[in-house]
């Protein structure tokens, strides 16, 4: 048999033939092999005989049966270093590669496949070539890296360290292809490649390749665990944050959540209105437990449940119960009482009155606020109070704006808040002393809260959603009118209430006052008795006011005395209050009204004025002195009246220069004072200026117990002023007997109380002659 010598071992040309299924043995190195199928069985039997030189080759498939066509015709010649009998009859080799061949033709087929072969030798440049070289020692890099991404079960660690030591291209081609993670037809492909430059780029190429899948491998695994890495910690710091809550009491946000959300469905709040509120809610849920944000939303949320957004009493207006009710809790006040009747018929007829709103003017204490609260009484409604006094920032109407630190709703809602119904009466009180600054208008705000076409959607700068406040019945109060910013003002219909006389405030006292004082500290009716004559000292000596607010709390200091005797004594009888007892109650007389008493003087009258909290009389002096023709006017006049105090010298230098007084004006220096606390103005001092000045140049005196008011031009003409009722009744009480008025007021007459008018003389004036003719002496 003819033989060839390949790697220093000799081999026979004819050689038995194993296939090999799925792997490729390559020259130069050791492979388990397992020995099974009958033709490979005997194969190895044959070759174990001769020289343990067998001739393996991969089949194209895996089928068990195989004929040539099937096998590929470049192998490798083995050389089997060990086998191990199994006990099925199989076996496991080790096989060692000796060189590659090509199968030259098949001698015979069985028992087992024989193949005359002929060497292929690679063609390799060695170590010196330096392309082949890089390339080596680039595919043994290479392969280290997979190696230390990926183990291999069969090489031990050191070995790839040793590679690097090999400088055989053709070992490494197949140490490398042999260990690589490519199938078996890339394996094979490369096994037929003779030349060694061909064969590393290839295998260059396969290892790029396995390097990038791993790379991308590896870094899906990165990402992954990342992911994974995440999740556990987000569990693991819920966990904890789980358990800090619990310590520190909030476990149970949840069930609040619920009842909040269950606040929030049963508000019966329009459906806009309710999503927002889901959605705050919402946000809530979402946000840890302690940021600051949570008790702003809490708050905001709870506001919002708890308006009434449904809730309102029904009103059947009956205008027979509502007078009766006007009557029952207040005496007087017919007009006011007229017209709120009046009102109520209007806004039963249409149902939503886009009227204007009433508004009550007059001094403190006159029954503003009480009469309010029996309208709300008539109607069957909830009654709220919004006192307005010196209100300048829109905010307080309106709202702050949630950003706001400490933010609230505004008055407004606060009100509808407060009475948990959504058509209360609404009193604004003291609407008069809203002011505007670089704070916004209040009064805008206003505006838009009484005005019916817009207050269906009054803007809230805190609620942020609109509400509904057109079934509100506002009413306003105000001291004076003239403060009252013009645009509201159109929409306010006023009823005025100017103050009552000493009679009325009897009558007041008797039926009203009393009664509930008494019962409010627990008295019985028969406990206290005060006569008549003893509250009327009460009204004359210690109040002076329109109202009756002063009159209450002397009263109400009366009883407190009285309930305390009672309490002590632990006694039931009843205590009488006598006029002389009067003293030790309420101490020392406060009001003298000794103008009508002292004696009539030069130079000093007594005039009438107004202002917001009622009628006072006022008292004018005048003194002259040698000087150089001045005016010197104190006592805090304003500017109108120091004018009038101007024409009245003027007029008054004339009158008497004409009566052929000697006086010469250049060298007095007149000074008029009015001396009552507190800034006066208005033009209707002016008669009272002018009677002092005419005194003091006449030297006649003016006579105490009449008061007068009224504008005097510079001929001495009267002319008509306002505030009549006021002005008459605070005379009246301070116990003067003649009034001069001009002719003009004569209309305003009317108002004044029967029996006041029956009390005072009232003398009508055209000219100062005629107010003069009266006064002076
Ligand atoms: P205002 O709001 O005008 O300042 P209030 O309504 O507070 O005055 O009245 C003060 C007190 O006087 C209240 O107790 C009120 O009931 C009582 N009052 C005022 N006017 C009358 C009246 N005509 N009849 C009965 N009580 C009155």
């Amino acid at each position: 048999m003819q033989s060839f010598k390949v790697n220093n071992i000799v081999v026979p040309e004819e050689l038995p033939l194993i296939a090999l299924k799925n792997t490729v043995l390559f020259p130069k190195i050791v492979m388990p092999v397992i020995i099974q199928r009958q033709k490979s069985v005997a194969a190895l039997d044959v070759a174990l005989l001769r020289d343990n030189l067998v001739f393996f080759t991969a089949q194209r498939n895996i089928e068990d049966d195989v004929t040539p066509r099937d096998l590929m015709g470049v192998g490798t010649i083995g050389r089997v270093m060990s086998v191990f009998k199994l006990p099925d009859g199989s076996s496991k080799i080790d096989v060692e590669g000796v060189a590659r061949a090509r199968i030259v033709r098949y001698s015979s087929e069985t028992p087992h496949f024989s193949v005359a072969i002929e060497p292929l030798v690679m063609v390799s440049s060695g170590a010196d070539d330096l392309h082949e070289s890089v390339l080596v020692r680039r595919i043994i890099d290479q392969f280290r890296r997979i190696f230390e991404m990926r183990s291999f079960p069969g090489i031990p660690p050191e070995a790839i360290y040793m590679m690097a030591q090999i400088k055989d291209a053709e070992q490494v081609i197949s140490l490398v292809t042999s260990n690589l993670n490519i199938d078996a037809q890339e394996q094979q492909r490369i096994l037929e490649m003779t030349d060694a430059r061909e064969a590393l780029q290839q295998l260059n190429l396969y290892l790029t390749r396995e390097l990038d899948i791993l790379d991308a491998e590896k870094s899906i695994a990165k990402e992954t665990k990342k992911k994974i890495g995440k999740m556990q910690k987000e569990i693991f710091l819920r966990e904890q944050l789980k358990s800090i809550e619990k310590e520190l009491g909030v476990e149970d946000e949840q069930v609040e959540f619920d009842v909040i959300r269950k606040k929030v469905l049963s508000a019966k709040m329009p459906k806009e209105i309710e999503e927002k509120a889901i959605k705050e809610l919402n946000r809530l849920a979402k946000m840890p437990a302690f940021s600051p944000e949570v008790s702003y939303i809490r708050n905001y949320l709870d506001w919002l449940t708890e308006l009434p957004w449904e809730a309102k009493v029904k009103d059947a207006i009956d205008l027979k119960k509502a007078e009766k009710i006007l009557n029952q809790d207040h005496y007087g006040l017919d007009k006011a009482k007229e017209r709120i009747v009046e009102y109520l018929a209007v806004k039963k007829q249409v149902k939503k009155l886009k009227g204007p709103i009433l508004c009550f003017v007059g001094p403190p204490g006159v029954g503003k606020t009480s009469i309010g609260q029996s309208i709300a009484k008539a109607l069957g409604r909830k009654f709220v109070r919004v006192s307005l006094g010196g209100l300048r920032d829109e905010a307080e109407i309106r709202g702050h704006r949630r950003t706001y630190v400490g933010a609230m709703p505004g008055r407004i809602v606060q009100g509808i808040h407060t009475v948990k119904s959504k058509n209360p009466v609404f009193m604004l009180d003291e609407i008069d002393k809203v002011g505007a600054d670089f704070r916004g208008d209040p009064s805008a705000a206003l505006l838009e809260a009484l005005d019916p076409e817009q207050n269906h959607a009054f803007s809230d700068h805190y609620l942020e959603v609109p509400y509904d406040l057109s079934d509100v019945l506002f009413i306003a109060t105000a001291n004076s009118l003239e403060t009252i910013p013009p645009a509201l003002r159109d929409r306010l219909e006023v009823i005025s209430f100017a103050g009552y006389t000493e009679q009325e405030k009897l009558k007041i006292s008797q039926k009203f006052l009393m009664p509930k004082l008494i019962s409010d500290h627990g008295l019985s009716g028969a406990s206290v008795k005060i006569s008549d004559k003893v509250i009327g000292d009460i009204i004359h000596f210690h109040t002076m006011e329109a109202g009756v607010r002063e009159l209450e709390r002397q009263l109400g200091t009366i009883i407190r005395k009285i309930t305390r005797n009672l309490v002590e004594a632990k006694s039931k009888r009843s205590i009488t209050v006598t006029a002389d007892s009067l003293h030790k109650y309420l101490g020392p007389i406060k009001y003298t009204h000794q103008s009508s008493e002292k004696k009539d003087e030069i130079g000093v009258a007594t005039g009438m004025a107004w202002s917001p909290y009622g009628g006072s009389i006022i008292t004018i002096e005048s003194a002259k002195m040698p000087g150089r023709g001045r005016l010197i006017l104190t006592g805090q006049q304003g500017s109108v009246m120091q004018e009038s105090a101007q024409a009245a010298l003027t007029y008054a230098r004339g009158r008497v220069a004409k009566n052929g007084s000697k006086e010469d004006f250049n060298k007095t220096d007149v000074h008029v004072h009015v001396p009552v606390a507190g800034r006066k103005d208005g033009p209707s001092a002016g008669t009272a200026i002018t009677t002092s000045l005419v005194s003091l140049f006449t030297g006649v005196p003016i006579r105490k117990d009449v008061a007068m008011t009224g504008e005097v031009t510079l001929r001495g003409k009267v002319l008509e002023i306002g505030g009549i009722k006021e002005k008459v009744l605070a005379a009246h009480r301070a116990g003067i007997k003649t009034v001069i008025m001009p002719a003009e007021n004569k209309k305003d007459l009317e108002e004044i109380p029967k029996e006041v008018r029956k009390a005072l003389k009232v003398v009508f004036a055209k000219t100062m002659d005629d107010v003069l003719k009266v006064a002076l002496k």
